[in-house]
């Protein structure tokens, strides 16, 4: 609870200082006369006013991380295409897609609809959550464990889903939390920015992504290789307990912009 509430205060904070640096940079005071015509930021409010709340079953939006990062768009060529983390003849990308489809089963047995998303996602994806899936890579080859985080300045949704994703993973004894491993790049993850990047999913589709394990660690690597469905079920109670708990998300509680 305490966590919570210090979230908040901090969201609240962050909003605030960021409104202040908007102001200090626009100039708060200028007379809007004085200031150019700013044609682009009109369609991005007329899109936010529209925006259609999902309807029938709930949507889940699932990638395995990297996956066809060769069709990555122009737009994402500044960036090293990252084809995921590799240890021997272990890849990253084939345990992703294993606890991918391993938990495909699942969510459709909940009668929800998949969506399979690959590293290039669909411009304004709209999904009740959108789950980026990784394994990571470690030079210390003891480093293991799991982690998940939202976007940065997550909306409402995306804080719940990673709340419950967590409990899920920290109900399971034989795995350990990386705790401090959440990383800038985790929650800056270009296919949550929309603010940034056209191929991005809609700030109104909450998003988690999850690093299940290192492929550098022998135990994690071990489970990751041989147990995909382990994994997927975890992830699988984790949505399970939010859907049935929360319900799908009021669109008019978006990531903040
Ligand atoms: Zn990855």
């Amino acid at each position: 609870m305490i966590t919570k509430h210090r979230k908040h205060i901090f969201m609240l904070l962050a909003g605030f200082i960021i409104a202040a640096g908007w102001l200090m940079v626009n100039g708060g005071c200028q007379s809007p006369a004085a200031s150019a015509p700013e044609p682009d930021t009109a369609p991005a409010e007329d899109a936010a006013l529209e925006v259609i709340p999902l309807e029938g079953p709930i949507v889940v939006a699932l990638q395995p991380g990297h996956w066809k990062i060769d069709e990555l768009p122009p737009e994402a060529r500044r960036r090293s295409r990252s084809t995921g983390a590799v240890h021997g003849n272990v890849r990253e990308l084939d345990i992703n897609l294993a606890v991918v489809d391993a938990l495909v089963p699942l969510l459709k047995a909940e009668h929800w609809s998949v969506i399979l998303v690959p590293a290039t996602v669909p411009p304004g994806l709209r999904a009740d959550v959108f789950l980026s899936i990784h394994a990571d890579w470690g030079a210390d080859p003891a480093r293991r464990g799991w982690k998940l985080a939202p976007p940065w300045r997550p909306s409402i949704a995306s804080s719940e889903i990673a709340e419950a994703l967590m409990e899920s993973f920290r109900a399971e004894e034989s795995l350990t939390e990386d705790a401090d491993g959440v990383t800038v790049g985790m929650r800056g993850y270009f296919g949550f920015s929309s603010h940034r990047y056209r191929h991005a999913s809609s700030p109104y589709t909450p998003a988690v992504l999850v690093e299940l394990g290192f492929v550098t660690n022998t135990i994690d690597r071990e489970l990751m290789v041989t147990q995909p469905e382990f994994y997927a079920g975890i992830i699988h109670r984790g949505l399970e307990k939010h859907f049935y708990t929360r319900g799908r998300s009021n669109v008019a509680f978006p990531a903040p912009p």
